[in-house]
């Protein structure tokens, strides 16, 4: 799967050595690949954008949400989506373009609300009906229209962990489809003069391996499209399909291309349109992680080493859940190399774990490392770049780690490492 790089036993990450990194900028450091992002980006051109007229993409922030990065999404030409004030506020302290930002969430607060109204994005992504009284409330006062969708729970299950499936009828995510709660709610939409209807928009699920759940929530917005045209004879502009296109976290994980989701998608959609003489929307995609995960790698510092006689052999890392909850969270699997002694032959199992007060802080288990692996070695994780940074915490009052993107050789630090001092600042003497 992963494409090593190896030079002099050392791990390099886009013409990079990652051991003379992790000496520069002291570790845990993410270290993300700029042409590994791009080359996503330019996948997703030739098998989504190029290929199918009045098409979109959305880069769901919150898989890896900084400035440069955001930078970045706007020079590939690219949408944005947020899902918060502070990814928003983040979007705007890097000059993203108001009218490309759509703006989701299942719980957006009034002054969320009032400040992306204000900065004046392009789709607001309404989650419940509650929220569209409080955007229509807000619109009176900023004297603005608001251009919104309705996301729908479409009601399909997904072969994913349950943790990160969203699309199920008992989802906390959308508007139920029951006719009686929904209709009503379009009527008012369409009607309101502050509010302009674009569409529907779903997500079921993330790190998806099969299009199965994609296929079946595209005819329930489908059909929704068409009825909507019947009840009230208005076509609706726009569909998002969301994103949750699976990437490779080890070697028996297997990836499939953009267009293996989205051509049989597309065909529904076109054939769907044409049979029912419906003019084809605008159809907008969301992927976060498959666009940032495999472009980032985690440098680690090996430390203590403790060997259980019979039972296991521990090696710790000087960071762990605190840059990297998914372990923890949904048990997620990774696979990693000691950076500085690729050229060592593998051999006995071991567990790497964190460095947090917590047992589950176990980054990867029964993972095979050289057999001489002392401290002082360079662990590097794969695919960390989707929700590692996003999700990372100061537990244990650890800092956050550093980022740097490293392209052709050349490395740039994105994000500084937090210092004590920082993580301090907003505490009170008394
Ligand atoms: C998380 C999320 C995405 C992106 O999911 P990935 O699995 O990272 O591609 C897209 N849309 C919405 C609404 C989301 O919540």
């Amino acid at each position: 799967m992963f494409q090593k790089e190896v030079k002099n036993g050392h791990l390099y990450w886009d013409g990079c050595d990652t051991v003379t990194l992790a000496k520069q900028y002291g570790t845990p450091l993410y270290v993300y690949s700029e042409n590994m992002i791009l080359k996503e980006c330019q996948d997703l051109k030739e098998q989504f954008i190029n290929k199918y007229p009045n098409t979109r993409v959305a880069y769901a922030s919150k898989a890896f949400n900084t400035i440069a990065m955001l930078q970045l999404i706007n020079q590939v030409n690219f949408s944005l989506d947020v899902v918060s004030g502070g990814e928003l506020y983040t979007a705007i302290a890097a000059d993203f373009p108001a009218e490309k930002i759509e703006f989701n969430g299942n719980n957006k607060s009034e002054a969320e609300l009032e400040m992306a109204l204000d900065y004046g994005v392009g789709r607001i992504i309404v989650d419940s009906l509650q929220e569209v009284e409080l955007i229509q409330s807000i619109c009176r006062k900023l004297a603005k229209k608001a251009r919104i969708m309705f996301r729908i729970t479409p009601e399909v299950d997904v072969k994913t962990h349950a943790f990160i499936s969203t699309g199920q009828k008992d989802s906390k995510f959308g508007i139920p489809l029951a006719p009686e709660i929904l209709y009503p709610q379009i009527e008012k939409v369409l009607q309101a003069e502050d509010l302009e209807f674009y569409g529907f928009h779903f997500h079921v699920g993330s790190q998806l391996s099969d299009n199965n759940a994609h296929l079946a929530a595209v005819k329930v917005a489908l059909n929704l499209m068409l009825e909507v045209k019947k009840r009230y004879g208005y076509q609706i502009k726009e569909l998002n399909y969301g994103g949750g296109f699976g990437v490779c976290y080890t070697k028996t994980d297997v990836r499939k291309p953009y267009r293996y989701f989205l051509d049989p998608v597309m065909e529904l959609t076109e054939k769907f349109c044409q049979e029912n003489k419906l003019l084809r929307p605008e159809i907008v995609i969301e992927p976060g992680r498959s666009i940032v995960a495999e472009a980032g790698i985690t440098l680690h510092t090996i430390g203590a080493i403790k060997e259980l006689p019979d039972l296991r052999k521990y090696i710790s890392i000087d960071g762990g859940m605190t840059d990297n909850i998914r372990p923890g969270l949904y048990d997620a699997k990774y696979s990693g190399v000691v950076a500085n002694k690729m050229n060592e032959p593998v051999s006995k199992e071991v567990t790497i774990s964190g460095k947090a007060c917590e047992s589950t802080d176990l980054l990867i288990k029964d993972i095979a490392v050289p057999s001489v692996v002392v401290a002082g070695d360079l662990f590097a994780t794969f695919t960390t770049g989707a929700y590692g940074y996003s999700m990372a915490s100061n537990y244990n009052k650890l800092p956050l780690p550093a980022v740097i993107f490293v392209k052709d050789g050349q490395s740039e630090v994105v994000v500084k490492r937090q210092t004590y001092a920082q993580m301090i600042q907003n505490e009170v003497k008394r």
